[in-house]
């Protein structure tokens, strides 16, 4: 069982408040807040072991460099890779996708080929395969979503044929919280020999995550939205396609050996990692895992479970409340329109009662359309939000509503 008062204290910025209110936060699924011991690990780094990583063979070099690939070896076992090799330490999610598709695209995908992603995807998951089509000149199937904010199975299916190269899905919607069948949805594409690349930043800091178990070939996500400081992400690739892949980016690190005839590359993941990384970043992110799995991934889902129904069901009384996304199988982001009052006043006039929430097509345009709106609100949770955030989140928006 959670200590919810104890585990808010680890989170100062918690104890804040803005307007004079006291700060609730229902803004995780943009990012989570940070606590102590991960601000500890990135000011500590920077007073005791700060040099750069992999070239000096001086002292702090050295350690600065075993701090760094233990947190890759943090991250390995965090989401159950087989080997380090395939752990790319990036900027984000949305850098893993960009090097994911542009060093793909460079190696399997030409005209006549197709990939399938999905209407639920976050533009990090859109744009990267648009850049590389135009490019290579390859195609972009869509698998539709349902009202429900489902994806739509039967045509998934459909779309699948021999010209298909890749799907690219992601596991948890930000907009709608659905979770995506991303187990049957790898098992299908791998039956017709097709590759899985996984969008993980709205699962990896809610649900358990093993990408061997879910035979992901590809799985990205964001340090920042799993307690862990900005500016740092991975890019899970199983070791036999990365292999066929080319470099993202040329520099330092990611080369054996360069002349100006001809130059040959590092091996994995270093022939991913072009450039002074931030090895920081890395360090914290591993002091984030180590806190979250001190709580327990299985705990947390759960707590957040039983908040997310506890919010769906309060909220639900709310005369006007439009859900966008009913899907039952769902993680913990609500979406949601009252009447019409547009979301941006909502937000705006919650965030003067202290209540930060997210207001916008969440990066997620094409979904928009889809759904018929120009936007949403979202309020999406934490396992250190608590019931009487979500009741304050009820008053306000009645508080709102009453005002219209
Ligand atoms: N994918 C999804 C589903 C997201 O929710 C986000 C961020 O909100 C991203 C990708 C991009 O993550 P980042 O901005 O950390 O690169």
């Amino acid at each position: 069982m959670i200590s919810i008062e104890r585990i808010r204290k680890d989170f100062p910025i918690l104890g804040r408040e803005v307007y004079g209110k006291p700060l609730v936060y229902l803004d995780n699924a943009a990012t989570t807040q940070k606590p102590q011991c991960v601000i500890d690990a990135i000011s500590e780094a920077y007073c005791n072991e700060n040099a750069n990583v992999h070239r000096g063979i001086h002292f702090l070099s050295q350690q600065a460099t075993d701090m760094m690939e233990a947190a890759r070896e943090k991250v390995r076992q965090f989401i159950g890779a087989g080997s380090t090799e395939e752990i790319i330490f990036t900027r984000g999610t949305t850098e893993s996708m960009n090097l994911l598709a542009s060093s793909f695209a460079a190696a399997f995908l030409k005209e006549g080929d197709e990939i399938i992603i999905s209407g639920m995807e976050h533009h990090s998951n859109i744009v990267p395969w648009q850049i590389q089509a135009q490019r290579y000149g390859f195609k972009i199937r869509i698998i539709p979503v349902t009202d429900l904010g489902e994806l739509d199975m039967d045509a998934f299916r459909a779309l699948l044929n021999p010209k298909t190269k890749l799907v690219s899905i992601t596991h948890v919607s930000n907009v709608l919280g659905t979770v995506n069948p991303v187990s049957g949805i790898i098992g299908l594409a791998h039956s017709h020999g097709i590759p899985v690349a996984v969008d993980g930043a709205q699962s990896v800091p809610h649900i358990k995550v093993n990408v061997q178990e879910l035979g992901a070939d590809f799985y990205a996500f964001s340090g920042h939205k799993i307690y862990g400081p900005t500016g740092i992400g991975v890019l899970y690739g199983r070791k036999e396609l990365m292999e066929k892949m080319p470099p993202y980016q040329g520099g330092g690190e990611m080369i054996k050996r360069v002349t100006f005839e001809k130059t040959t590359y590092n091996e994995l993941p270093y022939r991913f990692e072009a450039g002074t990384p931030d090895y920081v970043g890395s360090i914290a992110l591993g002091t984030a895992l180590d806190y979250v799995q001190e709580i327990g991934m299985e705990q947390i889902a759960a707590y957040e479970k039983e908040l997310c129904a506890y919010a769906l069901s309060l909220l639900g009384e709310i005369p006007g409340m439009r859900f966008i996304g009913n899907a039952p199988e769902r993680s913990a982001v609500i979406s949601f329109l009252v009447g019409n009052i547009h979301p941006s006043d909502m937000g705006t006039l919650l965030d003067r009662l202290g209540i930060a929430v997210r207001t916008g097509h969440h990066c997620a345009e094409p979904l928009m359309d889809r759904m018929g709106i120009p936007g949403t609100v979202r309020a999406s949770f934490s396992f250190y939000n608590t019931k009487a955030e979500i009741d304050a989140l009820k008053a306000g928006i009645e508080r709102v509503r009453a005002m219209f």
